[in-house]
């Protein structure tokens, strides 16, 4: 499998894991979006990185950490589904809590949804129409404690991000609904502001919606992750 790194660090933002929670990071490399906010522009290329890892030596590098907890990351993972699959039974079978954060554009494996993980959607702006239907067949694949993440960088992002989140709530259960968390974009909008946005909700609006601040980038600086 092609992986662009290993580590270990705290869980900064909402995932299936508590935010603060020691952390092992599996970041896999390639992406097939182009955002224009991405701090990991290292990953979008399949041709970099360290190929050829087995799904046993990920795990033997997760032990080595000792974390319990694992964030599967990248890039987007699931351009890599058949190895995924493997590696997520390898750590269940050492009992680690795993998350894997995906941008959501492709379908999520069934052999994993019926798996113990938590989903981290992020909804990413710019997606073709092909993989916005993707992404809302997924997003209704969805459960309690999984989360949806937008990231804002305007006003305009906040009123298309609760016009979607709307649209979902059309659909999902409301006891079994995952979280919609909103996320202020770094150095563009201040999470005070949203969450003056956030609270001018009503109430219908406000079900289920967090707000997801990064607290790894208050710690280090953006080229920082952990140790
Ligand atoms: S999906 Fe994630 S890794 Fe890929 S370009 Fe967008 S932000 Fe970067």
């Amino acid at each position: 499998m092609k992986i662009n790194e290993i580590y270990q660090s705290i869980e900064g933002e909402m995932s299936g894991h508590s935010q603060g929670a020691l952390t092992t990071f599996i970041r896999f490399q390639g992406c097939n979006l182009r955002c224009d906010y991405c701090d990991s522009k290292f990953t979008w290329s399949k041709d970099i990185g360290e190929d050829n890892w087995s799904p046993k030596e990920i795990v033997d590098k997760v032990k080595e950490y000792g974390n319990e907890n694992v964030t599967i990351t990248g890039g987007e993972p699931l351009m890599q589904k058949r190895g995924l699959i493997s590696l997520v039974k390898r750590l269940h079978d050492e009992n680690c809590n795993v998350a894997i954060e995906t941008n959501g554009t492709y379908p999520l494996p069934k052999k994993i949804i019926e798996d113990d993980v938590y989903w981290i959607v992020d909804y990413k702006w710019g997606m073709n129409e092909k993989q916005k239907d993707t992404i809302f067949g997924t997003i209704n694949n969805l459960h309690d404690g999984d989360i949806v993440k937008f990231i804002i960088g305007n006003k305009e992002d906040f009123e298309n991000a609760i016009r979607i989140k709307d649209s979902f709530d059309m659909y999902l259960i409301q006891e079994d609904q995952p979280k919609f968390a909103f996320s202020p974009m770094h150095g563009k909008l201040s999470a005070k502001r949203l969450v003056s946005w956030l609270l001018s909700l009503n109430e219908a609006d406000k079900l289920n919606l967090y707000l997801n601040t990064q607290l790894h980038k208050y710690i280090w600086k953006s080229t920082e992750r952990g140790v």
